[in-house]
């Protein structure tokens, strides 16, 4: 539901699920926060369904997280998009970046490449000859890039050095998970990014591409991982269990500690939902609803 109420009204969020699989409980941290941010900004908070990366499609993983959010009183605002329906939008931004010469066709297999450390550049100035494109590549340009993290603070990183030209069309001819969260991002005309901290390296990475495209980049939070008893990022691909459902005060609450708040006495999610938004506005200074 948009609101129109000073200059608070262009704040817009959202959360952007891939659907490999149901959210857990560390996917619950980006959710929570992005919410709690979007609502204490008296903004928008839009669900965006990322299956981009159609061979970890889950089918009915989509519909699955919808409804874990619902029952935990997260609402989104407005119809969810997903990326598969937008296969247009993302060649379009790529056709614009290669008018102007802004990426190339590269070559080479990941055995070419070193183990670690950035893209050596050896397509950037023409393909080997007898080699066709298998990827598709950013031509980075030299510089540093600094940003103000909500949660971590000042960032800077130099994308030349420390990635180099990184890839935009990928092998097996996907749209990359870089391109398409920066044209998604700026066509949604989202404001703040709130999301998990494995993401905090890729910011720079965006802001360089955003600005090729001419899209002015979000300010950005990155919110903390959860970790399982072995230290091991809770994630999808480490089959983290599903958030348990059967007791949402408890899910709820244990993603609100690891935000680093203390568990909160709600008989049910609303009313839960109305602390967490006091006390997130309170952390950052804002006016809670
Ligand atoms: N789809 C990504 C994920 O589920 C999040 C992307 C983003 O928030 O930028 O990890």
């Amino acid at each position: 539901m948009p609101h129109s109420q000073g200059s608070e009204s262009r704040y817009r969020g959202r959360f952007a699920p891939s659907p490999s699989g149901p959210l857990h409980n560390g996917s619950l941290l980006a959710a929570m926060a992005s919410f709690l941010d979007a609502r204490v900004h008296h903004g928008e908070w839009l669900l965006r369904i990322e299956d981009i990366d159609t061979p970890r499609v889950v089918p009915g993983a989509d519909r699955f997280i919808m409804q874990q959010l619902t029952a935990l009183g997260m609402q989104w605002d407005g119809p969810p998009v997903w990326q598969s329906q937008r296969l247009g939008l993302y060649q379009n931004a790529f056709d614009a970046l290669a008018a102007q010469d802004r990426v190339y066709g590269c070559a080479c297999t990941r055995q070419e490449l070193p183990p670690e450390g950035a893209y050596p550049g050896t397509c950037r100035h023409g393909l080997p000859p007898g080699r066709s494109a298998r990827a598709w590549r950013l031509r980075v340009p030299p510089g540093i890039e600094r940003f103000q993290d909500r949660w971590h603070g000042p960032q800077e990183q130099d994308v030349a050095a420390e990635t180099g030209d990184f890839i935009v069309k990928r092998a097996d001819g996907l749209w990359a998970y870089q391109l398409v969260v920066v044209v998604d991002d700026g066509e949604q005309g989202i404001t703040h990014i709130v999301r998990g901290a494995d993401l905090l390296d890729s910011t720079a990475r965006q802001r360089v591409l955003a600005r090729q495209l001419g899209i002015s980049y979000p300010q950005v939070m990155h919110v903390p991982l959860l970790r399982d008893e072995t230290g091991r990022k809770l994630s999808k691909q480490n089959h983290a269990a599903a958030m348990d459902l059967s007791q949402p005060m408890n899910t709820l609450n244990r993603a609100w500690e690891a935000l680093g708040f203390e568990a909160v006495d709600a008989a049910d999610p609303p009313s839960f939902w109305q602390t967490a938004q006091r006390q997130w506005a309170a952390r950052y200074g804002l006016q809670a609803h």
